[in-house]
């Protein structure tokens, strides 16, 4: 027997039309690549990510037909959210911190008809135009005087002009929910970038599960701040759980440094801002130097990579601002567990409460997760037992676009199908998830495995480094044995002795890394983590000490 409730399709187009309905003042303020503030509200949106869905049709682009965007985050990129998925294309946000060889090979293998950018990518545009054989439709987000006339690049138009022409009524069309609606390319540190296809359905119940209480905690209240990029894994779904939920958003535009995020919090009374660790190291030095405090913000969600201790306690110690620890993957929508704690733990000390807060956290309803040894054998949630964690839910992909790598998943008694995330966890009894490491960056040493991310975040406690990376050098007799890499902070002191002192009794001896080795700078990808492969290959040469 079917259940008798209306079966609408869980589309995005219902994001926009519930968010101008109900929330249609409730302002939307950008940080324009211009540099000036620029103010808008949910029912603008609306209106103009209409004109976006008639522009769209007028270009003769098909269903599916991917539209890609390059550009930071802001009120056009947001309009283009809802105008480009809503008719049925499929949005396709392009990484500008990628190598352009490597931009034009994702435009390329996507079959993008048309690519809208801010002005600031200008000259890469310019650079790669040519090479981009299936883009017919080259937009610039910008107004049309904005336009130099020497840009050289053929049927370039205003985005603003673009929209200007058409009618902003437009009927949303209801189809499938399994339909694609946005795409992602994942960094791709091996081979080429492969590309998770989300769907409208996907899509929508990461709203709702992102949304609710005990993961990202957005509401009608908020002003939220998404300092991640909406090219990376759609500003981990914040415009969609934003739209949802009627909250104010607030976008960086391309200003991430420490002063220009502060002053955006500040002035638009900012009460939850989202981002990678390196952006808050930013957003606290300059707090620190300048005696700063904040008078809004309330909460603070870091994921990406590991959250350093030393940074939750900065938050939590200094500003009163509650760290959410985050973890997830391009793959999965990315939200997977977010770190809040349990009734029971309310009563615990201090210290006791960020030992758990420290953790990546607990599963948000919609995903499962299971740690596996390396038979496939799930192991116990005992806190201590690490092993390859692996998850599945319905915002989880099932296959890559084209079928590129082929079946990703790992199959269960039952049958049913588990995405390897290629992370190493421990999962306590209470269901908090901690990640060891990345499979690849796991150090064994003496057929032990030290967890690079515990000797990282010792040495960022330091108050001289910046920023450490541990990688896993070669040893006749240990297999691999751990040395940190560096940077300190501007003029500030530690020498290689004082830092592995440092070490001693806050972790076993033989997880004390051999070496400490001083950098300028560590490599970063496009989307601000460690790249440890290219550390490896700058440091060929190295041996280890005694060796
Ligand atoms: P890419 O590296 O391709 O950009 P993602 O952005 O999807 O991929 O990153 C996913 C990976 O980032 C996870 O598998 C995990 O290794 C790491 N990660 C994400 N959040 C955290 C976190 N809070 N702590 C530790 N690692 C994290």
């Amino acid at each position: 027997m079917l259940g008798q409730m209306q079966s609408q399709p869980l589309l995005i187009s219902n994001l926009i039309v519930h968010a101008e309905r109900h929330h249609g003042s409730t302002e939307i303020v950008s940080r324009r690549v211009e540099g000036d503030i620029h103010r808008s509200n949910w029912a603008t949106v609306a209106r103009r990510s209409r004109q976006v869905a008639n522009a769209l049709d007028a270009l003769g682009l098909a269903f599916g037909d991917r539209v890609a965007t390059l550009a930071w985050n802001g009120y056009r990129h947001l309009e283009l959210y809802f105008g480009v998925s809503g008719t049925g294309r499929v949005l396709h946000t392009l990484n500008p911190r990628l190598h352009p060889e490597q931009l034009v090979w994702i435009a390329n293998h996507a079959e993008d008809k048309a690519l809208c950018f801010d002005m600031s990518f200008l000259p890469l545009v310019k650079a790669v135009w040519s090479k981009c054989s299936t883009v017919k439709h080259w937009i610039a987000l910008c107004e049309a005087d904005a336009l130099p006339a020497d840009h050289g690049i053929p049927g370039l138009v205003s985005y603003e002009a673009w929209i200007a022409g058409q009618k902003d009524s437009y009927v949303w069309p209801e189809f499938d929910e399994n339909s694609a609606s946005s795409m992602c390319y994942t960094s791709g540190t091996t081979g080429n970038p492969k590309a998770a296809l989300y769907s409208h359905r996907s899509t929508l119940l990461h709203a709702y599960g992102a949304a609710l209480p005990d993961a990202l905690g957005c509401s009608a209240r908020d002003a939220i701040l998404p300092v991640v990029p909406m090219f990376h894994v759609n500003a981990w779904g914040l415009p969609y759980s934003g739209a949802a939920v009627g909250c104010k958003l607030v976008f960086p535009g391309p200003a991430l440094d420490g002063k220009s995020v502060y002053e955006l919090i500040e002035a638009e009374k900012v009460t939850m801002a989202a981002g990678v660790p390196t952006v808050w190291q930013m957003l606290l030095g300059h707090l620190q130097q300048n005696g700063l405090k904040f008078s809004t913000l309330k909460r603070t969600v870091i994921g990406g990579s590991a959250c350093p201790p030393a940074m939750i306690k900065a938050f939590n110690d200094q500003y009163g601002v509650e760290v959410l620890h985050a973890w997830g993957m391009t793959e999965m929508s990315p939200l997977g567990t977010v770190c809040h704690l349990k009734n029971a733990q309310l009563d615990l000390s201090p210290a006791e409460q960020m030992a758990v807060r420290l953790k990546q956290g607990r599963a948000v309803f919609g995903v499962d997760m299971k740690i596996v040894d390396e038979a496939g054998q799930e192991l116990p949630w005992d806190g201590k037992t690490y092993g390859d964690l692996l998850v599945r839910g319905p915002w989880i992909i099932a296959s890559y676009f084209k079928g590129e790598g082929g079946d990703p998943l790992r199959y269960d008694e039952q049958g049913r199908g588990w995405f390897p995330t290629g992370d190493v966890a421990v999962i306590d009894a209470d269901g908090f998830m901690q990640i060891t490491d990345r499979s690849k960056d796991v150090i064994k040493s003496g057929g032990e495995w030290i967890s690079s991310i515990d000797v990282e975040n010792i040495a960022m406690a330091h108050p001289a480094v910046a920023m450490a990376a541990c990688i896993g050098m070669k040893h006749p007799k240990w297999d691999e044995r751990p040395i940190v890499v560096v940077v300190k902070k501007p003029g500030a002191e530690v020498t290689r002795a004082e830092l592995l002192q440092f070490y001693e009794g806050k972790t076993a001896k033989w997880q004390i890394p051999d070496d400490v080795v001083f950098v300028e700078a560590i490599p970063l990808g496009a989307t601000g983590k460690m790249q440890k492969m290219t550390l490896r290959q700058q440091l060929k040469d190295y041996v280890l000490p005694g060796l």
